[in-house]
């Protein structure tokens, strides 16, 4: 149900050692909205990510994600990661599978799908993202655009309740970004939940809902794009903006 929170953290707090990476977190995803995370290098934007799919065991605080606590382990923690897809900056595709067998692997060995099922499925989310000519492909004979579009349709083929983006075009060349944004923006559309990290305005201007900035490991303002980037409220959102516009 649109509306609906999907994805909640409450009061989390994560250190690294001394770094308090991680402040009272507190932050609400709504089933089918989409919420750009910005902020400066190092202010704890890849660790709520990963937080949210416990790549990142948490030190305090609560996050749920639709209706229940993150599982520390074993079997529900995997059923956690399928719901979550993630999304990173590196495309960490299997570089001896083909294109099309990267998008089959989760279902086939976490879903427990019969491979003609998976397969049926991964060529018509090949077909989404625009790349089905090149299935038989290895990732390394992709630019880095395709692959990253390939990342995409992979983390699609688990049937996600919600997407992370972690910086996923930030380690492209820039004539690529914008087919990687186009993906987005239309999954965006569609209405699928989406966290996403990104130094690209354009698409948190016209795919966010919400857009948060992030700097010291706090959540220092939320508010929808429009608003944000025509009255950021914080002095650090204002040096941050005027650094990157
Ligand atoms: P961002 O994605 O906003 O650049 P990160 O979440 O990657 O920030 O990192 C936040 C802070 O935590 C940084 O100071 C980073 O150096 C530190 N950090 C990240 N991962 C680790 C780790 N595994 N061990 C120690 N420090 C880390
Ligand atoms: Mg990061």
């Amino acid at each position: 149900m649109a509306g609906e929170a999907l994805i909640v953290l409450e009061n989390v707090n994560k250190w690294f050692g001394p770094l308090h990476v991680l402040q009272d977190v507190d932050l609400s995803v709504a089933r089918g909205e989409v919420v750009v995370v910005i902020g400066p290098s190092g202010s704890g934007k890849s660790t709520l990510c990963r937080a949210i799919n416990r790549l990142e065991p948490i030190d305090s605080g609560t996050i749920t994600f639709d209706g229940r606590l993150l599982p520390a382990e074993g079997r529900p923690l995997a059923q956690l990661r399928s719901e979550v897809g993630m999304v990173f900056q590196s495309f960490n595709l299997f570089a001896h599978k083909t294109i099309l067998q990267n998008v089959m692997l989760g279902p086939v060995k976490v879903r427990k799908e019969k491979a003609a099922t998976a397969r049926d499925r991964a060529m018509s989310l090949l077909e989404r993202v625009g790349i089905a000519s090149q299935a038989d492909k290895f990732p390394a004979q992709l630019s880095g655009g395709q692959q990253q579009r390939v990342a995409i349709a992979r983390a699609l083929a688990m049937q996600p309740k919600a997407l992370l983006f972690d910086e996923p075009t930030s380690a492209l060349d820039p004539e690529m970004v914008g087919e990687v944004l186009d993906v987005m923006t239309s999954l965006a559309k569609e209405g699928m939940t989406m966290v996403v990290v990104t130094h690209e305005m354009g698409f948190a201007r016209h795919a966010a809902n919400r857009v948060v900035f992030m700097a010291d490991g706090q959540l220092i303002e939320q508010a929808p794009p429009a608003e944000f980037f025509a009255n950021p409220k914080s002095d650090r959102a204002k040096d941050f903006l005027s650094k990157i516009l």
